[in-house]
């Protein structure tokens, strides 16, 4: 570790029973811990001004550039009670190095992967009793970094604030554990060959929203975009990963060659997968495969991967002008199998074989 923090402790934290009150159902994303923690970053000092503090507002001027050019990245990565009262996070360290290329791509400078674990960990730890200790809840932990020098110029900001900070969460879709509708995006897509889409930069969230609104519309929970170039390769869902499963249990997900988020559980299932006896395939699949897999029932299983949900069965496909139920609709066997297998890892009910989980 490389930098030193100052500890400044929030003299008016949520007190015990309104804490207990808001965790018992928590959301998600609506809920804080009473810390943060702030590192500051310039040109000429690199990385100092190490700070936890109060959870509170940042005072940032109007002209600061993250509000017009949007230069900014985030991650996000879950901290689980564990068994025996301790407190571990699943693969932080992938977060970092994932943070580090995403800093690159958006001319940002980086943040050693030691430093990011230990603002995160210093938090985690402060705050340790806002991690939930019932039910599939986490503390869901949200480091990011944005341009904060005051300037209109368009080049790469000479001030950039990291911050951590961390949100109690149960389960990420409203309706809890059950398939969702899937919209297919074929008017937008999410990211074009050299573009951002291998970067976990906030335009790349605001620009899926147009997406999302038209999958509420027709009454689709996500939104699952094709390639860019030829509008016809499946990529990932606005937040997500996706597999699919074909009848001989083989496992295929797309490549993650720089147009796609290189997903911590999606990397993992592939390993759990693997473990449990499936193939795994990691190969383009195209739309219309899809459709006629379906159809024929070559493909059984369609799932989401990622932080927040998981694994999240797709039970339906709605495009412009069609749909398609998935199986039966419901929630698949291999989606169950790999879904707990994880869990269960993630909270300690099994050995964690891999080297995965973090002790805070
Ligand atoms: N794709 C996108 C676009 C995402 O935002 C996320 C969430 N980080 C994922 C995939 C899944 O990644 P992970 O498993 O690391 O949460």
């Amino acid at each position: 570790m490389t930098i030193e923090f100052t500890r400044e402790l929030n003299p008016n934290p949520v007190p015990d029973g309104e804490r207990a009150r808001l965790l018992a159902d928590p959301g998600f994303g609506r809920v804080f811990t009473d810390h943060m923690v702030t590192i500051t970053w310039t040109a000429d000092r690199g990385w100092h001004d190490a700070r936890l503090r109060p959870y509170a507002p940042l005072a940032l001027d109007p002209a600061t550039a993250v509000f017009h050019y949007g230069q900014a990245i985030f991650e996000g990565f879950k901290a689980y009670a564990q068994p025996d009262g301790s407190i571990k996070t699943f693969r932080p360290d992938a977060n970092a190095r994932r943070f580090q290329k995403s800093a690159q791509r958006m001319a940002l400078p980086e943040l050693p992967v030691d430093d990011f674990v230990a603002a995160t960990d210093l938090l985690i730890s402060t705050d340790r009793a806002w991690v939930p200790r019932d039910g599939e809840k986490s503390l869901y932990v949200r480091p990011f970094m944005m341009a904060t020098e005051v300037f209109l110029g368009v080049r790469p900001a000479t001030h950039v604030t990291f911050a951590v900070i961390a949100s109690p969460a149960a389960s990420y879709f409203s309706g809890g554990l059950h398939p969702v509708s899937i919209w297919l995006s074929e008017e937008y897509t999410r990211a074009a060959p050299g573009g951002t889409g291998a970067a976990k930069c906030s335009g790349n969230y605001a620009a899926s929203l147009i997406a999302q609104q038209q999958a509420l519309a027709h009454g689709c929970e996500q939104v699952v975009f094709l390639d860019a170039v030829e509008r016809r390769w499946v990529e990932e869902l606005g937040g997500m990963n996706i597999y699919f499963v074909f009848d001989d249990g083989t496992l295929v997900t797309p490549p993650t060659s720089g147009t796609i988020l290189e997903g911590v559980t999606r990397d993992a299932l592939l390993t759990l997968a693997r473990e449990r006896g499936h193939a795994v395939d990691v190969r383009p699949i195209d739309i219309q495969q899809w459709r006629d897999g379906v159809a024929s029932g070559r493909i059984t299983e369609v799932f989401a991967c990622g932080t927040a949900a998981v694994i999240t069965a797709i039970g339906r496909l709605v495009w412009q002008g069609g749909e398609l139920t998935i199986g039966d609709g419901g929630i698949g066997k291999v989606a169950q199998e790999l879904r707990d297998a994880l869990l269960a890892i993630q909270y300690g009910r099994t050995p964690d074989t891999h080297g995965w989980m973090h002790l805070v």
